[in-house]
């Protein structure tokens, strides 16, 4: 079996591994700091591997994911000063001497979900991750969504009632998006307490789920999902699922069917395995799934 190589950059981790699909990862943690600090950990995992037939990257983002243009596989307009611009498939692609597949890291999760988790056999579906930020990919007709560079689905503008909730919101580019409002940073502030240490019976939940539906409805309506996979840090709290069926079901009102909602069947591999489906589509021929 061919061996294919896997990168999850985040802000905060990369997610290394190599592999052919999940019986077999062999993944590495690898702390995000300077960006030739987390390359040279990079290159010296992949090194000790031996040879890959090609790597995936999803990458925290925005990034340019279009191979014609002269900036792929640059990460671009980050709050991350270090990063922002910054080539990331380059230097690999030049020390590995592999193909390179390159995409957001939601995008990646959404395509390892397709592959081998919970969107398998759908052609339109898509991943939400909600962590210490909010982002969306997935696929539209059976190919992954792009266009003018890729969605940016966590900075939708959704209703915010002050009266209800006084947090102005923490995007720095929109204050008060979906994003601003409900990634884990926003929960945070909001109630001076990080997510994870607020109880089950918080109000901070009930929140949470409503501003994930408003998100969810609007997704819905625009692009008609068979499925929404909900990812990430906050999902964690497997109450969240429930809440926010019932609030889309609400907001839909009837009119269309609700999309299913669904934790990843990956969990927190999804993105680093679908990394590697990413770099096996190049070779095998599926690449037309990745435009
Ligand atoms: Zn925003």
């Amino acid at each position: 079996m061919p061996k294919f190589g896997g990168i999850e950059a985040g802000g905060s981790k990369f997610v290394c591994a190599v592999g052919s699909g999940p019986d077999d990862l062999d993944l590495v943690e690898i702390p995000t700091t300077t960006p030739p600090e987390t390359i040279r950990h990079v290159l010296e995992f992949f090194g000790r591997r031996g040879r890959v037939e090609a790597v995936g990257i999803g990458s925290f983002g925005p990034i340019d994911p279009d191979p014609q243009s002269a900036t792929f596989g640059c990460i671009t307009s980050t709050p991350k000063q270090a990063w922002r611009n910054f080539n990331l498939a380059g230097p690999i692609r030049a020390a590995l001497h592999a193909k390179v597949a390159f995409d957001t890291d939601v995008n990646a999760a959404a395509f390892g979900e397709f592959r081998w988790g919970a969107a398998q056999s759908l052609d339109t579906f898509l991943y939400l991750a909600v962590g210490t930020g909010l982002g969306g990919g997935g696929m539209v007709n059976g190919r992954l969504l792009h266009g003018r560079t890729h969605p940016e689905m966590g900075h939708l503008r959704i209703p915010h009632d002050l009266q209800r909730d006084p947090f102005p919101g923490n995007c720095p580019y929109h204050g008060d998006c979906l994003e601003g409002l409900a990634a884990a940073p926003a929960i945070e502030a909001r109630w001076a307490k990080p997510a994870h240490e607020l109880s089950a019976g918080h109000p901070a939940w009930e929140l949470e789920a409503h501003y994930l539906a408003l998100g969810i409805a609007n997704l819905a309506c625009a692009l008609s999902p068979q499925r929404i996979i909900l990812g990430g840090g906050v999902m964690r709290r497997g109450e969240l699922y429930p809440l926010v069926r019932v609030k889309v079901a609400t907001l839909l009102n009837g009119y269309v069917d609700a999309p299913e909602i669904v934790p990843p069947q990956l969990g927190a591999r999804a993105g680093v395995l679908g990394a590697i489906a990413l770099a096996q589509a190049l070779i095998v021929g599926d690449a037309r799934l990745l435009s």
